[in-house]
């Protein structure tokens, strides 16, 4: 600790001597002065803990660089000295705030006693004030530790967790710049960020721990940051000074088990980050570890709910669609033997039928395996789609004589304006969807009833619409028919065929172009299918 500093103040050189010794012996570092201007002078270099001051200076009264030297250290002691006892002095120097009032000649012991009591109740005003910074601090710090943990458990999703956590770390503790970085398989992978340039961000990306130790835990463990070592930057490690700050602290996030990552903050400006910033950056760091490893386990929770999802998927599929592919096989296994039997002879109108029943069987079978091959890259998220600007006139013309051959025995109307904008689409896929629902409006409507095929233009959409007179779909199913093999249970639909997989791959189909797909139906009257495709 250093020394308690106790100014004379005294134009009395001999006494000036006296006081200097016998203060020096108590261990206190002692400065005298003749004169009221030079004490000032003196304490406005530095703080005195304890003056002593005589009442008559040759230059200013005593009791009026009482007042100056108050206003300039409030905390000093200022014990008041005078040669010739005048009550009305000592009054008036108690009043403005000097310790103690004493009559010279003094006695040593009795000032010692003195300065002892001032300095113990300077020293408790002091610890009192640094109690009380600290409890404000305590307070602000708590206080940021809440804003974090409220902002970190609002989310799951550990981007905004991360960014919202940083944000609020670099207000709080007056930085510019956040960043977090998260251990993935011996890489440091920049996972959250504040206040950086694009440019910045995209040089800081990555650090390759593996490269640099072998063992990634080692280099979480250095008490700094690895960023500013020199050579480092061959492993992507970015020099923070290089990108124009001065000053940064950071720490390590860990789980009881294992580092995690590093959080870290930077400023473009000089500032030696004292241990209570450090002490606070690491007391956020635990709070945003566990909301780390909450987004973490929820990732994982829901990829096992996805698979099992899939699972479930799979043996869905099985059982619906091995009963669907056997049907149209035994059709054509049993036609094929017919016509292989060589004790049989069938006329030429005969093994006509049976040939073209095993050619339709086997297209409906394609059709089948095309449907659930889309249904699965569509699940499995994978379909790719080749999207080129197209006007929609162009892709229904393509598909025009397969559309009139499906619905041969129903009246077929067209009417596509040839002037609507251009779509973003993938030609092929649209063929299919249209072809599905002009399918769908035959299988599901009576021979020479109407369907028509049209499109428009509504805000920033094409609207395309297949419309028939058939059954139509009862109001609470309108939804349902979009789910995988969902069929409606009625005596039409159990006789047309369908796997009820048609409508489901239409709308994975339209969503995937960022359309939306529904129908507009009046059971019994007819159904309106309508797909929406954004204009580019
Ligand atoms: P599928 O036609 O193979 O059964 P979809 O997914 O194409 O499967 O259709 C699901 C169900 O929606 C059909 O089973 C049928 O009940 C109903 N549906 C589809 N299109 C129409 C339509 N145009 N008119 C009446 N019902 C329809």
């Amino acid at each position: 600790m250093s020394k308690e500093r106790i100014l004379v103040v005294d134009d009395d050189n001999g006494f000036q001597e006296v006081i200097r010794r016998i203060l020096q012996r108590q261990g206190f570092d002692v400065e005298t002065v003749g004169t009221a201007e030079k004490a000032l002078e003196n304490a406005r270099e530095i703080f005195p803990n304890t003056t002593l001051l005589d009442v008559s200076l040759p230059d200013i009264s005593g009791t009026e660089v009482l007042s100056s030297l108050l206003e300039l250290h409030p905390d000093t002691v200022v014990i008041m000295l005078t040669g010739h006892s005048s009550v009305t002095n000592a009054v008036q120097s108690l009043n403005r705030g000097a310790f103690a009032y004493l009559e010279k000649p003094v006695d040593p012991e009795h000032l010692l006693s003195v300065i002892a009591r001032g300095l113990e109740k300077q020293r408790l005003v002091f610890e009192n004030r640094r109690l009380v910074e600290e409890l404000e601090q305590k307070n602000r710090e708590m206080g940021i530790l809440l804003a974090v943990s409220q902002s970190v458990s609002q989310s799951l999703e550990l981007q905004k967790i991360l960014d919202s956590a940083l944000a609020k770390v670099a207000e709080a503790m007056s930085v510019e710049a956040g960043f977090l970085y998260l251990l993935e398989n011996g890489q440091l992978l920049l996972k959250g960020s504040y206040g950086f340039t694009p440019e910045n961000l995209q040089k800081m990306k990555v650090i390759r721990l593996f490269d640099i130790t072998g063992d990634s835990s080692s280099i979480l463990n250095l008490p700094l940051f690895v960023m500013n070592k020199p050579g480092m930057e061959q492993y992507g490690a970015v020099s923070l000074t290089k990108l124009g700050y001065k000053s940064y602290a950071c720490v390590q996030l860990a789980t009881a088990d294992e580092p995690i990552g590093i959080m870290g903050v930077a400023t473009t400006l000089e500032h030696n980050f004292i241990q209570r910033e450090v002490e606070l950056l690491n007391a956020i760091g635990r709070e945003v570890t566990i909301a780390v490893r909450n987004a973490q386990l929820y990732e994982e929770a829901s990829s096992a709910k996805a698979l099992r999802e899939l699972d479930t998927l799979r043996t869905e599929l099985l059982a619906n669609v091995s009963h669907e592919l056997r049907t149209p096989l035994a059709a054509i296994k049993g036609f094929a033997s017919a016509l292989l039997q060589q004790d049989v002879t069938f006329d030429e109108e005969t093994r006509r039928e049976f040939i073209q029943t095993i050619d339709m069987e086997s297209d409906r079978l394609n059709i089948l395996i095309e449907e659930l091959l889309t249904m699965s890259r569509l699940e499995a998220g994978v379909l790719e789609l080749r999207k080129e600007r197209r006007n929609i006139k162009d892709v229904v013309d393509s598909i025009r004589d397969r559309l009139f051959t499906l619905a041969s025995k129903r009246k077929l109307k067209i009417m596509i304006p040839p002037d609507l904008p251009l779509v973003a689409v993938d030609d092929i896929r649209i063929g299919q969807v249209i072809t599905n629902l002009v399918d769908n409006a035959v299988k599901y409507s009576d021979e020479g009833s109407l369907i028509t095929l049209d499109a428009r233009t509504e805000e920033d959409a094409i609207i395309i619409s297949v419309k028939d007179e058939g059954i139509g779909i009862p109001a609470e199913l309108r939804e349902k028919i979009f789910e995988r093999f969902y069929r409606v249970k009625a005596k039409r639909t159990a006789n047309s065929r369908g796997a009820g997989l048609g409508l489901s791959v239409c709308r994975g189909i339209i969503e995937a172009h960022g359309g939306r797909i529904w129908v507009e139906s009046d059971a019994g009257k007819g159904s309106d299918f309508r797909f929406s495709l954004p204009i580019i």
